[in-house]
């Protein structure tokens, strides 16, 4: 199987999960997470008119923007990896969206380090719904507290949450965990937010995820295959 061949069948697992879960045609977008993988991927997935790309590691993402950026400046970065604070001027120089804002401090930062030129960063906060799997992401209580933070950074447009749930082959419990995303996004709406963006599945539990009102699924293994470590 190639890349190509992968984007393709990922591409219609997707439109059969809307469908299958009643959610809008195209209402889901895929994001290529391409971490760990060779720039020749990235220009594969190009090819198919796959622009958006997830990254979790602020070099390896510059590397690859550089050396893409003559002929790719279609290319949309997603970081979607843990943020250090000391770290955040390529992500704000170089990405289109943000998934894994978890705390103000990097978000300032992020703010502060957007070019005026460029439009704000388009911002998720990460969201940690299964303490015990990791540590990234804020805890579920103080989503909220953190969301009127952000609000306040004119250089950042919040659009929504994101989760990286602890892996289960069990799909009831998948959903389960999505749900609660769900639920606590509906609720900041009902305040005075105004999020559209639920940043959740992978691999595994994409389909769960799309069940539950996914807007971005993050797919790595589905489309380039094992990561070269
Ligand atoms: C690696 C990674 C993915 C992709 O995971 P796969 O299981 O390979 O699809 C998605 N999101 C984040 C945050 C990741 O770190």
């Amino acid at each position: 199987m190639t890349i190509t061949d992968n984007l393709r069948i990922i591409g219609e697992r997707i439109r059969a999960a809307e469908q299958r879960y009643g959610r809008e045609p195209n209402s889901v977008k895929l994001i290529a997470v391409s971490k760990h993988q060779p720039l020749t991927a990235i220009q594969e997935a190009l090819q198919t008119q796959q622009y958006a790309f997830g990254e979790n590691y602020v070099q390896e993402m510059q590397e690859k923007a550089l050396a893409l950026a003559l002929n790719d400046s279609c290319i949309e970065w997603h970081f979607i990896g843990p943020i250090q604070t000391n770290k955040t001027r390529p992500i704000a120089e170089l990405a289109t969206w943000v998934h894994s804002i978890d705390r103000l401090k990097v978000a300032q930062r992020l703010n502060d380090q957007r070019p005026s030129q460029l439009a704000p960063l388009q911002v998720c906060i990460q969201v940690n719904l299964s303490e015990e799997a990791s540590k990234s992401g804020v805890a579920f209580y103080e989503a909220e507290a953190l969301a009127h933070q952000i609000k306040t950074l004119d250089r950042l447009q919040l659009r929504g949450l994101m989760a990286i749930p602890a892996p289960s082959k069990d799909v009831a419990v998948q959903r389960q965990v999505f749900r609660r995303l769900r639920e606590l996004k509906d609720q900041l709406n009902q305040q005075s937010f105004k999020l559209d963006t639920l940043s959740m599945g992978m691999t595994d539990d994409m389909e769960a995820a799309i069940a539950e009102g996914a807007t971005q699924v993050r797919i790595g293994t589905a489309i380039f295959g094992a990561r070269n470590y």
